[in-house]
């Protein structure tokens, strides 16, 4: 079987699904070898029936005899626990891993198929945030390939001139600026979790969508792209575009500006990452410029958006900063998608977490790993006071 082999980290989720979705479509291309999910247990089954996986595995150990059921009799392995998802990441027969596990929850397993030197798309940014310098060392030592899926990571890679990089002046990262890009600071206080996760030009997992709506994913972008191209956080510009067709740019030193555009659809980075350094056909809808006839810019706004001071404060404090802004966002907003705090509340708890931990920088995984859990639990902490103190 001479086809490329590819495993899907979070296969159940928005990327995962737009993944097989691209698979499908190229048979004769790729080889299914493990699926992973967590809870859509049903839908994981599906898909490793589907693609004929080798593996399937939840990473939940709670759920593996209804994993087991639903692939009876298919002869897919099945396997649960996060050790197990790992072992479904270092498995040599796929060529590529795309990681496209939400949160922290993803970092292990990307670790370890950036271990075996794998080609890596990389859908989950978290991971990067939380321990980037570790995973840019293990990049390096590994020989890995970390292939970015992000829109705007995507796009800065496709004209990012890595051979001349004295030439690059900076990155800019386009932002839509999200669902309440016009929403007055009063209003954004009352905002509930259906308004947070309407995307006006992408459908996205509730995390992602709502880190949108806080701009805190453009935060975690900045942290991104420090580390995918060895910039320094002073020369990455954040520009509000709510069209979200210019997917960001990359400024050189005679005045050029190289971007890459196209329709709002993630099958367009991802069929960049699977088919990277070729191209592969995406089912996307074209790029009609004078349909569009109008492209916009303006600057982000930092009062509205806080969640954009307190990533930039965290990379340039570096350290464990970032995975502690990570941490207490992900506890944040699982609470703000809980009812149990409001939207505003969840920069309020990230600036507070980061205030009462010490930044300092993990040196191990294991690090990483104690300063993550210990950044929730400061954050489940706080949970209360921010809403006692409304
Ligand atoms: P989804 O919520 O749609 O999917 C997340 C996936 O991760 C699901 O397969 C889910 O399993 C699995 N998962 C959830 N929790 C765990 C856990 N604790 N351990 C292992 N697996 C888990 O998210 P998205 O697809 O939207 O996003 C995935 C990543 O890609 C995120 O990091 C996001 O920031 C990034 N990204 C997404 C974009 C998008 O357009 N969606 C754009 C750019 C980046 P299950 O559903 O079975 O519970
Ligand atoms: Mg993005």
């Amino acid at each position: 079987d001479g086809r490329h082999g590819l495993t899907v980290l979070g296969a159940t989720g928005s990327i995962g699904t737009s993944t097989l979705d691209l698979v499908r479509r190229n048979p004769d291309t790729f080889k299914v070898v493990a699926l992973t999910a967590h809870s859509r247990i049903l839908e994981l089954a599906e898909a490793a029936r589907e693609f004929n996986a080798e593996l399937a595995v939840t990473s939940d150990p709670a759920r593996y005899q209804d994993l087991k059921a639903a692939l009876e009799g298919s002869g897919i392995e099945v396997a649960a626990g996060p050790e197990a998802v790992v072992e479904a990441a270092r498995r040599p027969s796929a060529r590529t891993v795309m990681a496209a596990i939400v949160g922290a929850a993803g970092l292990a397993p990307t670790l370890a198929a950036v271990a075996r030197g794998a080609r890596v798309a990389l859908a989950n940014k978290e991971c990067l945030v939380c321990a980037g310098d570790l995973m840019t060392a293990a990049v390096a030592d590994s020989g890995a390939v970390l292939l970015p899926v992000d829109s705007e990571h995507n796009a800065i890679f496709q004209v990012f001139d890595d051979e001349r990089r004295e030439g690059i002046e900076k990155i800019i990262l386009t932002a839509s600026g999200g669902p309440f890009r016009r929403t007055a600071l009063e209003d954004m206080r009352a905002v509930t979790p259906e308004q947070a996760v309407a995307h006006p030009n992408w459908s996205m997992g509730a995390k992602i969508s709502v880190d949108s709506a806080s701009m805190m994913n453009k935060g975690l972008e900045l942290i991104e792209a420090h580390h995918l191209f060895a910039m320094p956080e002073s020369r990455i510009d954040i520009l509000v575009h709510p069209q979200s067709v210019i997917h960001s740019m990359v400024a050189y030193v005679d005045g050029s500006v190289l971007a890459q555009l196209g329709c709002p659809d993630m099958r367009t980075p991802i069929a960049y990452a699977l088919a990277w350094p070729a191209r592969m056909k995406a089912p996307v809808e074209r790029l009609d410029l004078g349909k569009i006839a109008t492209l916009s810019f303006e600057a982000p706004d930092l009062v509205r958006f806080p969640a954009l001071r307190l990533a930039r404060e965290a990379l340039r404090q570096g350290g464990g900063a970032p995975t502690i802004l990570n941490a207490a966002n992900e506890v944040a907003v699982a609470a703000f998608l809980g009812r149990r705090i409001g939207f505003l509340d969840i920069a309020a708890v990230v600036d507070a977490t980061l205030a009462r931990l010490d930044p300092k920088a993990p040196a191990s995984i294991d690090e990483v790993i104690g300063l993550d859990a210990a950044a929730r639990r400061t954050a489940e902490d706080l949970l209360g006071s921010v809403v006692a103190a409304q």
